[in-house]
């Protein structure tokens, strides 16, 4: 018998005889019932408070002591970095530049416009398609690293070309990510699937070293934007409890909700938003019996409304949102392939679909992928594939 079931037993004696109201004994009984709410109330308090601070590091010891000199720190995010990539990034740069570390962050492409005012983005290494300089700069840092930070993706693939130079650098690696599937290929991980964002684990991490006190406005800043666009403004199914403890604890560093809100999702270019007019009148697509949304945007659709990086983040949502829909898909041509963005409700897991038919991965509800297929066949090859998954996207869970 567990301790709480033990102490219920003698609850019904104990409660039994109603002491006189006013009486001594109502006191004392009031006493012992306050008492008994706090014991129970504690009783279920441990479990959460074990699982907030547990270390989500699995060495920790080690890790501190390797970051406890100085050293040569890169640290790497995804392909087309969105706020979470890029705020884990620059969070973790910050606090690591006041622990004395010199750190340079690459990222394998450009980001939106809308994160172009994180602290420290103007010294990130962006490489580009079309100038060769920059990628010589990264290739340089990561074969000088002492330890190569890989944050917000568990592939090599995911970070292109410069997989190759991570993967043989003979750098310590620290992964820091919550997709599913990870590749081994860190030293280090602090991999955690049920966290909504890699900066809630950055945040976490700081923690865990004894070093929130480094914590400054900008640092607290770049982690509020991951967390709260990776929980979709906090509405989304990974947010949990957590998830506004850290949030709260980041406003009390200095972050700004309302400055960061109107800076990622209200910076619209006037483009922006009539590409958003059109994909929703003329290109979204339902199909009922399969509870699914989806939309294309040919390469020239794109470049009809002057279309920048970032200008088709969200667009997805739309889909989603539609009542009695399980699963949104955009498919759109970024010419080097078409990119497939994927969100689902419940238990319908969009990170299977895209592994298996889409060389992607992600999260259960939020997944992306491509297709070396023109749009038209991978349209085609998409709807192909929708009776599979008839049976579970009308499953009632
Ligand atoms: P989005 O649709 O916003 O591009 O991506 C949704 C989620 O899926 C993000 O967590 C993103 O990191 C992940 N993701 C996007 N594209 C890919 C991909 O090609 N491969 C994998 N493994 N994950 C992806
Ligand atoms: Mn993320």
């Amino acid at each position: 018998m567990d301790f709480l079931s033990f102490y219920f037993k003698n609850w019904p004696q104990k409660y039994q005889k109603k002491p006189e109201s006013g009486s001594q004994n109502q006191y004392s009984a009031d006493l012992i019932f306050i008492s008994d709410l706090m014991i129970v109330y504690t009783y279920f308090s441990i479990p959460s408070f074990i699982i907030i601070f547990a270390d989500s590091m699995k060495n920790l010891s080690a890790f501190k002591a390797l970051i406890s000199q100085p050293q040569k720190v890169v640290i790497v995010t995804h392909f087309k970095p969105d706020a979470d990539a890029l705020g884990s990034s620059l969070g973790l740069a910050g606090y690591l530049k006041k622990k004395g570390h010199h750190v340079t962050v690459i990222t394998p492409s450009n980001y939106p416009e809308f994160l172009a005012w994180m602290p420290g983005h103007e010294e990130v290494i962006a490489l580009s398609k079309t100038s060769k300089a920059p990628e010589k700069k990264a290739v340089t840092s990561i074969e000088n690293a002492d330890i190569v930070f890989c944050l917000d993706f568990s592939a090599l693939s995911r970070i292109n070309e410069l997989g190759d130079w991570v993967g043989k650098s003979s750098a310590t690696k620290v992964l820091i990510d919550h997709h599913l599937d990870p590749e081994k290929f860190a030293e280090f991980e602090q991999w955690d699937t049920t966290a909504a964002s890699t900066a809630g684990l950055v945040f976490d991490l700081i923690g865990e070293l004894g070093d929130k006190n480094f914590i400054d406005a900008n640092i607290a800043n770049c982690l509020y934007a991951g967390l709260m666009t990776d929980t979709g403004g906090f509405r989304h199914g990974n947010t949990t409890q957590k998830e506004f403890l850290t949030a709260s604890e980041l406003v009390g560093y200095g972050a700004n909700p309302s400055v960061i809100s109107k800076l990622i999702y209200d910076t619209n270019s006037i483009e922006r938003l009539r590409l958003l007019g059109f994909v929703l009148s003329q290109k979204l697509k339902v199909l009922p019996e399969y509870k699914t949304a989806y939309m294309t945007l040919t390469s020239d659709e794109l470049k009809q409304f002057g279309s920048q990086t970032g200008d088709t983040e969200g667009l997805v949502n739309y889909g989603l949102s539609i009542k009695g829909i399980k699963l949104s898909v955009l498919m759109y041509d970024r010419k080097e392939e078409i990119k497939l963005s994927f969100r689902s409700l419940d238990d319908f897991s969009v990170n299977e679909m895209a592994r298996k038919y889409f060389e992607g991965g992600g999260h259960k509800n939020a997944s992306g992928g491509q297709s070396k297929l023109s749009l038209e066949e991978t349209l085609n090859k998409f709807l192909s594939i929708l009776p599979e998954f008839k049976e579970k996207l009308n499953s009632n869970s």
